[in-house]
C-alpha cells in the first residue's frame, strides 16, 4: 500500500462526516482512532458469516471463529514480536490489562515494604492500580518526576530502584506531554537491579514500530481502539516466566483446566487469564486494524506522523501566549497546549464550533496536572490521515479563540 493520504482518508467513512456543516477535522486520536472501511467490513463479516462462541465447540462455526480468534493473537504476537502466542492475552483495553497484571503481579509478587517504581505523567489507568494495590499490600508507590520538558530523569528513577523494589511502571509514550520515555534505557538499568518493567502502550503502539523482544519489557499493555480497532479490545504481552506464576486475575469458563467441587485448576496460557465469553467480533476487527497497519508500516506512519507534531509545533509558536507542555525533542503524535490564561474548556467548545475535536482537561491525569499546576491543557493528538491543511485550520480556530477572548 503506498503512503497515499487522499486514499487514506478515503478508508475512513467517518472522516467524510460534517459538523456544524463544516467537513469534520478530527484531532482527538489520542482518546480514540477512527475505523477504516476493512476494520468496519470484517466485524460485518465476523456476524455475517462466522458468529459464535470460541473454543468450546465442535461444529463448524465454533472451529472456523475459534481458528479466526487464535490467528489473530498470533498476528498480535508477530506484529509486537512476542516469543509465543501464549504470552498474549486479549483483554478489554490497555485499563483491563494493567489492572491484571496490577491485580495478579500484586498477588504474587508485593508484599509489606515492597516498592513499585512509577512516573508523574502516567495515565490514571497506570496510575491507580498501582496505587491501590499498594495500598492493600502495605507497599509504597515511588513516583518519579519529570523535567520542564516533560521528560524523566534516568538517573533519579535509578536511584529509587533497591531490593524492595519489585516492578517498574512506565508509559511508552506521555498521553498528555507526548514524550516517547526512553524505555529501552530504563527497562536495561531495571534489569541490572534485577526488577522486571510494564510499558503502558496505549499511546505507543499505534505510533511507533514496538518490538517487545527488542525492549526486552516484561509486560507491555495496549488497546485496540485507539489502534484503529474495535471498542472493547485491547492486549497484555507478558513474559511466560511472569504469567505462568502470577494467579489468574478473574474467575470462570474459559480459564480453567478442572473444576472439582472443592478446587478447581487453571487452564494454560493465555487462557489462564481469558476468563468468559470474550470479543470475538472486536478482535475480529482488530485483525483487520493490524493488517491495514501493516501494510501501511509503522516507520512509515512514526514518519508521517512526526511530520505533522513539528508542523503544529512551529504554527502553533507563531501564536502569541501558546504555551506548549511537552517539548522533549522526542515526541510521538501529539501536541498539548494552553492558550494566554484562557481556560482550555472554553477553547475547546470554541474550537469545536469551527468543526475541529481536540480534547481538553486533565486526560486522565491529574497528578501530572498537580504538578504542572495547570487545570489541563488542549489536546490536538494526531492520526496518520491527518494533514497539515486540518493543523492549518486548527491555527485558524485558536486565532480566533485569542480574538474571542481579547
Ligand atoms: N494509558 C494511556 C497512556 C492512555 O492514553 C489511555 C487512554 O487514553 C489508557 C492507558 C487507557 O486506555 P483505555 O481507556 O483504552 O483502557
Amino acid at each position: 500500500m503506498n503512503f497515499n493520504i487522499e486514499q487514506i482518508r478515503a478508508d475512513f467513512p467517518i472522516l467524510q462526516r460534517k459538523i456544524y456543516n463544516r467537513q469534520m477535522v478530527y484531532f482527538d486520536n489520542g482518546a480514540s482512532t477512527q475505523k477504516p472501511r476493512q476494520v468496519i467490513d470484517a466485524i460485518c463479516k465476523y456476524y455475517e458469516s462466522d458468529n459464535c462462541n470460541i473454543h468450546r465447540g465442535v461444529h463448524h462455526l465454533s472451529v472456523v471463529a475459534t481458528e479466526a480468534y487464535e490467528e489473530t493473537r498470533k498476528l498480535v504476537r508477530d506484529f509486537i514480536h512476542a516469543k509465543s502466542a501464549g504470552e498474549i492475552i486479549f483483554t478489554k483495553g490497555a485499563t483491563e490489562s494493567l489492572n491484571l497484571v496490577a491485580t495478579s503481579f500484586g498477588k504474587k509478587y508485593v508484599g509489606a515494604g515492597d516498592e513499585v517504581i512509577t512516573t508523574i505523567m502516567e495515565h490514571h489507568s497506570n496510575f491507580v492500580p498501582w496505587q491501590v494495590m499498594c495500598a492493600e499490600r502495605g507497599a509504597t508507590l515511588r513516583i518519579a518526576g519529570i523535567n520542564d520538558k516533560g521528560e524523566l530523569n534516568l538517573a533519579e528513577i535509578e536511584g529509587m530502584m533497591n531490593d524492595k523494589t519489585r516492578i517498574v511502571a512506565i508509559a511508552h509514550v506521555s498521553n498528555v506531554l507526548g514524550t516517547i520515555n526512553p524505555v529501552k534505557k530504563i527497562i536495561a538499568m531495571a534489569h541490572r537491579h534485577g526488577i522486571p518493567v510494564l510499558l503502558d502502550g496505549a499511546q505507543g503502539v499505534s505510533h511507533l514500530p514496538v518490538d517487545v523482544q527488542e525492549l526486552d519489557c516484561d509486560f507491555y499493555c495496549f488497546s485496540g481502539h485507539k489502534m484503529y480497532a474495535p471498542m472493547g479490545t485491547g492486549v497484555l504481552y507478558g513474559k511466560e516466566k511472569y504469567l505462568e506464576e502470577m494467579p489468574p486475575y478473574q474467575l470462570g469458563g474459559e480459564m480453567i483446566r478442572d473444576v472439582f467441587v472443592d478446587h478447581t485448576t487453571y487452564n494454560d496460557l493465555p487462557y489462564k487469564f481469558e476468563a468468559g465469553t470474550p470479543n470475538v467480533e472486536g478482535v475480529a476487527g482488530l485483525h483487520a486494524a493490524i493488517l491495514y497497519l501493516k501494510g501501511l508500516g509503522m516507520a512509515r506512519i512514526a514518519h508521517y506522523e512526526d511530520t505533522l507534531v513539528e508542523y503544529a509545533t512551529r504554527k502553533l509558536l507563531e501564536i502569541e501566549g501558546i504555551r506548549i507542555y511537552g517539548t522533549s525533542a522526542n515526541k510521538a503524535s501529539l501536541v498539548s497546549f494552553l492558550i494566554g490564561n484562557i481556560h482550555p474548556y472554553d477553547a475547546g467548545m470554541i474550537i469545536d464550533k469551527m468543526g475541529i475535536a481536540v480534547r481538553t482537561g486533565h486526560h486522565c491525569a491529574m497528578p501530572l496536572m498537580d504538578f504542572m499546576k495547570i487545570p489541563g491543557t488542549v489536546r490536538a493528538s494526531f492520526a496518520f490521515y491527518n494533514t497539515t491543511g486540518e493543523i492549518d485550520q486548527l491555527i485558524a480556530a485558536i486565532r480566533k479563540v485569542r480574538e474571542m477572548f481579547a
